[in-house]
């Protein structure tokens, strides 16, 4: 099975800083990492591929500092992997993220996909779904286990709040792997110089896509960022308890409640 593998390479923070004139975020100089739910949706490819064969190809559409990134998926064990990258992508919201993926996508032979279930610095959770709409292909979310039946179809078990599906999906198919849904291997030093010693990792521009300017980054993008507004942060009161027991300090947790008009008795 041939599988991809979207990455995205995102600040290692959860404080990210944004420009007040145009509503987007600032990266520079904040250090990156892969996108901690992707490696969720790595793990599930490879092992894939440990059972059945095939390919894992990762792909990413971000600065060219995510090189580091993609040799983290390199050493990981995938085979392959795209760095998108063009000063015409700036600026772009899920919509134009999305096309400019689903573009370089559809120039790679696949099976299948994944994607991570949400990021942590935007966590909109549109990529994958979107990807998929232009791709025309099946997409299921939150999915915790896959296998391959043969004859061109996979079954996938999904979480729910409270229970678990079980889909049969014929590919090629799109899936986003739950959060917490494996344990994502560790990077293999053999693996990882790879990197230095053959041409794995691949750097797609726009005059490699071929797109449309007016359809990607800032552009092509819909979604306006009209005003962002912060959460003014609350002062602590700093009030410390030194109870002699439990007992004593249930008491005065219920006094004080009452007294900030959080409690009623
Ligand atoms: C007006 C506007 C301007 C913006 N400007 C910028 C900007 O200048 N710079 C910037 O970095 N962001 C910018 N953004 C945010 C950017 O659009 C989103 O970060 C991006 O579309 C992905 O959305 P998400 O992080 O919510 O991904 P989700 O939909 O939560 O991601 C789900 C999964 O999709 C995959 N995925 C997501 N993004 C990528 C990617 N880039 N490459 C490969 N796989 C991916 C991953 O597997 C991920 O787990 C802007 C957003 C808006 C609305």
């Amino acid at each position: 099975m041939n599988i991809v593998v979207c990455v995205k390479w995102v600040p290692n923070t959860t404080s990210v800083n944004i420009d007040q004139k145009t509503g987007t975020l600032i990266r520079t100089g904040v250090p990156s990492v892969i996108n901690p739910h992707d490696l969720h949706a790595l793990e599930m490819a490879l092992t894939l591929k440990d059972r059945y064969g095939g390919s894992v190809t990762t792909i990413t559409m971000a600065p060219p500092s995510a090189k580091l990134g993609l040799e983290h998926a390199i050493g990981m064990g995938c085979d392959k992997a795209m760095l998108v990258t063009d000063m015409v992508y700036a600026g772009a919201d899920t919509l134009a993220t999305s096309y400019t993926l689903a573009k370089a996508i559809s120039r790679l032979k696949f099976d299948l996909m994944l994607v991570g279930q949400e990021t942590v610095d935007s966590s909109t959770a549109h990529i994958g779904a979107q990807i998929a709409s232009w791709l025309h292909i099946p997409y299921l979310y939150y999915v915790v286990d896959v296998k391959y039946l043969g004859g061109g179809k996979i079954w996938a078990k999904r979480l729910l709040e409270d229970a678990y599906e079980e889909y049969e999906l014929t590919l090629p198919a799109l899936l986003a792997a739950a959060m917490h849904s494996t344990k994502p291997r560790r990077v293999k030093l053999s693996h990882k110089l790879r990197c230095r010693s053959e041409p794995v990792i691949e750097v797609w521009n726009n005059k490699t896509l071929g797109l449309e300017v007016s359809c990607v980054g800032l552009k092509g993008s819909p979604t306006i960022v009209k005003k962002t507004s912060f959460v003014p942060e609350v002062p602590r009161k700093k009030v410390v308890c030194q109870p002699r027991d439990l007992d004593e300090a249930a008491e005065w947790l219920v006094k004080r409640l009452v007294e900030e008009r959080l409690l009623k008795i």
